[in-house]
């Protein structure tokens, strides 16, 4: 007998998941509170045209990812363009999206470092939980 997923979210995050563990040929329910998939990345139509609402660029180090989505979405790379985000109280730009490394730059690494470490548990379980579905 399949096992049960219940995704609760319709957008990016929830389509994606949904994708997946759909190759792993699960019992999916996939519910949103809109009647609408996409939410954040939805494409609406207006007077038959396609307006798409929200990312413009995909930003990963992740080749995993960018192949993954690569192959449902074919992207056109933008290896020209640099994507940085300036934090003002340190007065420097750093890699966007901020890269791990980057907090080791920071002045207040000691603190955002403190802060990641307490989250830390969750993400291990949250992994736990993805490798044993998947
Ligand atoms: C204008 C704009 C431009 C952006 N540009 C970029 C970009 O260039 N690059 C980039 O990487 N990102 C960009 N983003 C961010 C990106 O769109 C979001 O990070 C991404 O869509 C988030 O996806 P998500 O699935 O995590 O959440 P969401 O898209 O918010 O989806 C959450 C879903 O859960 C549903 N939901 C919530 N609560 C409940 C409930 N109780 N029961 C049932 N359903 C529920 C909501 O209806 C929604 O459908 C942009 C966003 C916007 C708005």
């Amino acid at each position: 007998m399949k096992k049960k997923i219940l995704i609760i979210g319709g957008g990016f995050a929830g389509c994606a998941m949904a994708h997946q563990l759909n190759d792993k040929k699960y019992d999916i329910t996939l519910v949103d509170k809109n009647n609408s998939l996409g939410a954040g990345v939805r494409t609406s139509f207006y007077g038959g045209h396609p307006y798409t609402f929200g990312p413009r660029h995909f930003l990963t180090f992740n080749k995993k990812v960018f192949n993954y989505l690569n192959k449902i979405v074919p992207m056109r790379l933008c290896g020209d363009h640099q994507f940085l985000t300036y934090v003002e109280s340190d007065n420097e730009f750093y890699n966007y999206p901020l890269h791990y490394d980057d907090v080791k730059k920071m002045p207040d690494k000691k603190k955002i470092f403190k802060e990641l470490n307490k989250k830390k548990k969750y993400f291990l379980k949250i992994q736990k939980i993805l490798r044993t579905t998947g």
